[in-house]
């Protein structure tokens, strides 16, 4: 039995974890469940799974909370704050950790979990990107283990052999030479420069292919989040940049590949469905259940490839600068990206400009290093927050 805190329960990995986890009401005990809002949705999910914490945000939302729950009888405590956020993630009697809360909000508690040694099955890709090195040293420091939930991440580690598996910085050992990283080019694939001028924070959130949070679709609209995921993979294998490519693929069926020495790929594929990748990080090494209906390959017909547009996506460039430079790039490019993101969604700036206030920062902080410590981190990501939030109102011009 697994005891787990699923941290970020009422988003749309939360739910998508628990959906799998009730299909094993014998293998996953659920320790505690953490919320912003919707709060109704959190008391259900007590409801329904009995943790011994829920974790919200702030004295109001735990008093509201408590009301639903007293009124379902449920004997949940609830807990508030980023402390107990990261009491939840790091407490002995938990196994595992899924990290699903978005941003860069999921950093500490994510970083309490890998302090303490635990799974930790990591969706919270802002976490790894802006934190990279301090976060890597704390899963080896820590003992922990982390397991891939980003779809392309946990393709590229089902794609890996067991031995590397265990130890991913033996990725050269392993005859690996490249990882090729799909995206499915989101909702304006194919549109102009000139219709991506205009469109709306709700034609941004339509993806395609993946139901998900708001943040992680405008990300995925500005391919932002294949940049995300470019620094991700570097920091999770091991890899430089220039051995980490993206390729276009609008059917989003083959979640990622690995190139070996021998000119082999190797690929793993799946419905477009994020209940693989946690079923798979959850039982790992096992297989479990996921509910996924199985892949209808004639019924797909064919798969697409494309080279990458970085004119009408420059956010995917500004990734690899981002990695290219000084050492403070990663952090830097997240934290504007949220604070350009939060902007666009609020109607403050337009769909392009957000590429624009991350490269004007990203500038900005060109010859900042890297940080090496959780402080620095929070330092370095205050201060780009600061430099993006004035840069807003110009940019907005
Ligand atoms: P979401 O917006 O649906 O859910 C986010 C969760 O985090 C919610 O539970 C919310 O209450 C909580 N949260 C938000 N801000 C918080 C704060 N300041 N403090 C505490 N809790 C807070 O997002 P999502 O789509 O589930 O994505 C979660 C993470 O997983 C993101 O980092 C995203 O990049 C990554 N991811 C998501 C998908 C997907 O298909 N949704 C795929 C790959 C990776
Ligand atoms: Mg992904």
């Amino acid at each position: 039995m697994q005891s787990l805190t699923v941290l970020g329960a009422t988003g749309s990995i939360g739910c998508s974890t628990l959906d799998v986890v009730a299909r094993h009401p014998d293998r996953y005990r659920v320790f505690a469940l953490t919320g912003r809002e919707r709060l109704e949705l959190l008391a259900s999910q007590c409801r329904q799974f009995s943790p011994e914490y829920a974790v919200v945000a702030d004295a109001q939302s735990a008093a509201r909370l408590e009301q639903l729950l007293r009124d379902a009888q449920c004997r949940t405590e609830v807990l508030v704050g980023v402390r107990s956020l990261c009491d939840v993630a790091a407490d002995s009697r938990v196994d595992t950790v899924m990290a699903a809360i978005v941003g860069a909000a999921g950093l500490q508690p994510t970083l309490a979990a890998a302090r303490a040694g635990k799974r930790i099955l990591l969706a919270n890709k802002e976490a790894l990107v802006m934190a990279g090195g301090v976060f890597m040293e704390a899963v080896r420091s820590g003992d922990a283990t982390v397991l891939p939930i980003d779809s392309e991440h946990n393709a590229v580690f089902q794609c890996l052999p067991a031995g590397v598996q265990k130890n991913v910085a033996g990725l050269d050992a392993g005859g690996v030479t490249r990882i090729l990283l799909t995206a499915s080019g989101g909702p304006f694939r194919t549109a102009s420069l000139e219709t991506m001028q205009s469109v709306t924070p709700d034609e941004a959130c339509a993806h395609p292919n993946w139901q998900m949070g708001r943040k992680i679709s405008v990300d995925s609209a500005t391919m932002m989040n294949k940049g995300l995921e470019l620094i991700e993979a570097h920091f999770l294998f091991g890899l430089a940049q220039d051995r980490i490519d993206v390729v276009v693929h609008p059917q989003s069926v083959i979640h990622s590949l690995v190139e070996y020495r021998d000119g082999s790929m190797l690929a793993q594929l799946g419905n477009p469905d994020m209940r693989t990748p946690i079923a798979h990080a959850l039982g790992f090494p096992e297989r479990i259940a996921s509910g996924v209906g199985s892949l209808d390959l004639a019924a797909i017909g064919k798969l697409d490839f494309e080279v990458p547009d970085l004119e009408r996506f420059p956010c995917l460039r500004l990734a690899r600068e981002a990695l290219c430079g000084k050492g403070a790039g990663a952090c830097v490019l997240n934290a504007a990206n949220e604070i350009a993101v939060e902007a666009f969604l609020r109607g403050r700036i337009g769909f392009m400009q957000i590429a624009r206030v991350n490269e004007q920062v990203l500038d900005r902080f060109a010859d900042r290093s890297t940080p090496k410590s959780l402080g620095e981190v929070l330092a370095l990501d205050a201060d780009a927050r600061a430099t993006a939030n004035q840069l807003l109102d110009e940019v907005a011009a």
